[in-house]
């Protein structure tokens, strides 16, 4: 059960690493933070990732505890499930309308045991594991959720009650309704995050049509030590993959998908992909084929090098189209562009794309913070700290901003955060009385 209202310093939306941060930095300065997720657990998508460039740490270790430390904070409350509707601002700050949706199961006593879980019949495919796996419509997020609850999927649900003749702390509640309530805040910070670029945007790639052209989140699932197949196997028919290909800025650059912008990312994931395969798979051919290679962070041309000596074929070369042969191999129609532009065409056992990120979320109708012209959260000035909004008070973290990687998205978070404090610091009981160094900054930048 929710109160009607709550008051905090802070509003943070979206729980992925950046959210989570900039929670966390917050609260460990005596803030009181609010932390509004819309998915039934935080983590966002370093939870679904297996390791990280470039130090090659595992994911789950890392996000984890962070998870953890988010939902035992005395100072953050933590919402999940739930979405700002609406906002207001008064001479106090934002008042925000939040909207808890039903999970159907009383949280205050469901323990995690997943036996609704082993007792009901229902297959869903699991976004978790980008449809490759199935959860049922009674089930716990994923292993490591926060928090270790189970929601109801109404939509699949059967209503045929083996769920709640199984729970035996008796949670599962069908009545459950949308709870609204409200968040009263002198701040807020958006953490809102990206999505990738739909695999089957570039329709010559044949992803969405041919099962062993997958995007790269499917890898990282693959690869992840709790994947949906415990092993990097290929989709059609749980074969051990031979020879696997990446294809680079499979909608990045892409002036066609309307993505001009560089995603940051995808080299250097694809590059960690290609070295965790070699791993696993030790006789497998890995090929990148790119147009330029582009390792910009600290030792991450160290990365790329190492993967070069291990083996990995880099091959510049434009990919034009990938078809499928009668085996369901995908053979990539490349232009080698160290080969005076000849066109060939190479068969391998599974593809995957190198896709790009996207903003997800448009903050302008609810929040008025504007986006800039690529979708992201519009930062006015160099003159300012990059997580500075255009509206007093919020404040932007992670790749809301734009595509950045977790190194760079943490470190925003701090930027947010410490930004965020130093706006309550100033405006501490009346928030327009007086003006904070980043208003102050904000105002000649605008003048
Ligand atoms: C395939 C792939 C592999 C990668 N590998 C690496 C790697 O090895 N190393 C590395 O450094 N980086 C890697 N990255 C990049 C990394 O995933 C991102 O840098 C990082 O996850 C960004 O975190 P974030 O918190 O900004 O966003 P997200 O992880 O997207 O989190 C945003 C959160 O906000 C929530 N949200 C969105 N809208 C709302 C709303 N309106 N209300 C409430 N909540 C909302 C979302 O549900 C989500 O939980 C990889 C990316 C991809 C695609
Ligand atoms: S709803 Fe009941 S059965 Fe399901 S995880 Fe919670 S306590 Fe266990
Ligand atoms: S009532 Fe719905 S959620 Fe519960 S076991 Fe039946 S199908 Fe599954």
């Amino acid at each position: 059960m929710v109160q009607e209202k709550i008051r905090v310093d802070t509003l943070v939306v979206g729980g992925g690493i950046a959210g989570m941060q900039s929670a966390l930095d917050l609260a460990d300065q005596g803030y009181q933070v609010a932390l509004v997720e819309r998915d039934p657990s935080i983590g966002g998508k370093m939870i679904q990732l297996s390791k990280v460039f470039p130090t090659l740490d595992c994911c789950s270790c890392i996000t984890t505890p962070k998870m953890s430390a988010v939902a035992h904070h005395e100072n953050i409350q933590l919402f999940t499930y739930c979405e700002i509707q609406a906002i207001e601002e008064n001479d106090q700050g934002f008042v925000s309308n939040a909207l808890q949706k039903p999970r159907y199961v009383d949280v205050d006593t469901c323990t995690g045991c997943r036996q609704c879980e082993y007792a009901c019949p229902i297959d869903v495919p699991h976004p978790f594991d980008r449809y490759l796996g199935a959860h049922r419509a009674a089930y716990v997020p994923f292993s490591t959720a926060v928090p270790q609850k189970a929601l109801i999927d109404m939509e699949n649900c059967i209503l045929c009650g083996k769920c709640q003749r199984g729970c035996p702390a008796n949670s599962i509640d069908f009545t459950q309704k949308e709870q609204p309530f409200e968040i009263e805040s002198r701040a807020i910070i958006l953490a809102t995050g990206f999505e990738i670029t739909p695999p089957d945007a570039k329709k010559e790639y044949g992803a969405g049509q041919f099962h062993n052209v997958v995007d790269a989140l499917v890898m990282e699932r693959l690869l992840a030590p709790t994947g949906p197949y415990g092993h990097v196997l290929r989709p059609s028919d749980g074969k051990e993959p031979d020879s696997i290909a990446y294809v680079q800025c499979a909608g990045s650059r892409d002036k066609t998908l309307g993505v001009e912008y560089c995603s940051r990312v995808c080299c250097m994931y694809a590059i960690k992909q290609a070295m965790l395969i070699s791993g696993a798979l030790p006789l497998a051919d890995i090929t990148i084929y790119y147009m330029d290679i582009r390792t910009f962070g600290k030792g991450y041309d160290q990365f790329y090098q190492t993967a070069q000596a291990m083996g990995i074929e880099f091959v510049k070369g434009k990919v034009a189209r990938i078809n499928e042969d009668e085996n369901q191999n995908p053979v990539v129609r490349v232009e080698m562009i160290d080969e005076g532009s000849k066109v060939v065409e190479r068969m391998h056992d599974m593809v995957v794309l190198s896709v790009g990120m996207l903003p997800c979320y448009d903050p302008q109708p609810i929040f008025g913070v504007r986006s800039a012209e690529d979708g992201f959260v519009l930062t006015p000035s160099i003159n300012m700290a990059p997580c500075v909004t255009e509206h007093p008070g919020i404040f932007v973290s992670g790749t809301a901003a734009g595509p950045m990687d977790i190194v760079d998205s943490i470190v925003l978070a701090g930027a947010a955060s410490a930004e965020a404090a130093a706006y309550l610091e100033a405006n501490d009981g009346n928030r327009r009385s007086v003006k904070s160094t980043t208003n102050a900054a904000r105002v000649t930048a605008h003048a």
